[in-house]
């Protein structure tokens, strides 16, 4: 990529401690304000939105972080997220996702799901609905239906070809990109709970599953501590666990920027290549948030009753 882009990543190889001094330096607030929606990239600012509003309004945490998700599943001019997302290697668009819910360590996962609108609404019905965390492919796809989700004939290429050539017209030559809506949220009585969704890398081969449905790697909840998710090349999540390193940071008294800092330097000591694409955002029990990311354009959306913003990727 872009020699900038080296440079962040090399700067982060080689400033690592004094990132990690700057972020003692200015210790986070003891309590941020909650409820509290945190996610990834910037195009999760409208799914933040719909989040906290569902908070606000007396809303479940699980409906918040479906419903938010659905925004960006739905949004026509996003390439990297739901059925409008990037096709595989043989011109199939399959879905990652999974919902994690910190009371009983609930989980629910789907993955290389095809032709369901919303594979957020799989991996939530996944984990109340039926006896198991994950499910795949074709039987994930059948299990949807069974639910009653809402789908799109992937078995009638003709039909959804149109329907994807449709739906790309209405979206404007946006550029296009390969990325993760990981969304956490912490509700007021101190509830946490997650979500992801993507098509993952565009040109994958089929089949290929990448991070984000998988747990402790696209996103980790646990209801005592925090929630991590991350964004970037999946592979590179999967090989550390990388959600579940930085929550298990978190316990140990670190803040959230500091437990993804920290997860990215032990990431960074084994790795000796510098196109890793691993980005991470984190909130906490106490409300305290936080990113930091190999990929200098990575940015994360942060919503309150206060606030709705898109922040920078502080570096590391
Ligand atoms: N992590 C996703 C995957 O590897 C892609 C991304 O977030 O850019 O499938």
């Amino acid at each position: 990529m872009s020699m900038s882009r080296r440079k962040f990543v090399r700067r982060a190889a080689l400033g690592l401690a004094a990132g990690a001094a700057a972020a003692h330096a200015q210790p986070p607030p003891e309590k941020g304000e909650t409820p509290l929606i945190v996610s990834t990239w910037p195009f999760a600012k409208a799914s933040n939105d719909a989040a906290i509003k569902i908070l606000l309004d007396g809303g479940s945490i699980l409906d918040a972080v479906e419903r938010g998700i659905w925004v960006t599943e739905d949004d026509v001019t996003n390439k990297s997220v739901g059925l409008g997302g990037s096709p595989n290697a043989a011109g199939f668009v399959q879905l990652d996702s999974c919902m994690m819910y910190g009371p009983g360590h609930k989980a629910g996962s789907v993955a290389a799901i095809e032709g369901i609108r919303h594979p957020i609404s799989a991996a939530r019905r996944v984990m109340e609905k039926s006896p198991h965390v994950m499910l795949v492919g074709e039987g994930a796809r059948v299990f949807a239906l069974e639910q009653g989700l809402e789908s799109v004939p992937v078995d009638d290429r003709e039909m959804y070809e149109k329907w994807r050539k449709d739906r790309a017209a209405q979206s404007a030559q946006k550029p296009g990109n390969h990325d993760t809506i990981a969304l956490l949220a912490l509700g007021a009585d101190g509830t946490i709970a997650g979500g992801c969704s993507t098509s993952g890398l565009a040109g994958k081969l089929p089949g290929r599953v990448g991070d984000s449905p998988i747990l402790g790697s696209g996103l980790y909840v646990d209801n005592e501590i925090g929630a991590a998710g991350s964004t970037g090349t999946g592979e590179n999540v999967m090989r550390y666990c990388a959600t579940f390193m930085i929550v298990e940071f978190m316990r140990q008294g670190l803040s959230p920027r500091e437990a993804i800092v920290k997860t990215i330097q032990r990431i960074l000591q084994s790795e000796k290549r510098d196109d890793l694409h691993i980005n991470f955002v984190a909130l906490d029990k106490h409300g305290r948030y936080g990113a930091a990311g190999t990929d200098s354009n990575f940015k994360y959306a942060v919503a309150t009753k206060s606030q709705s913003v898109v922040l920078d990727n502080p570096g590391l």
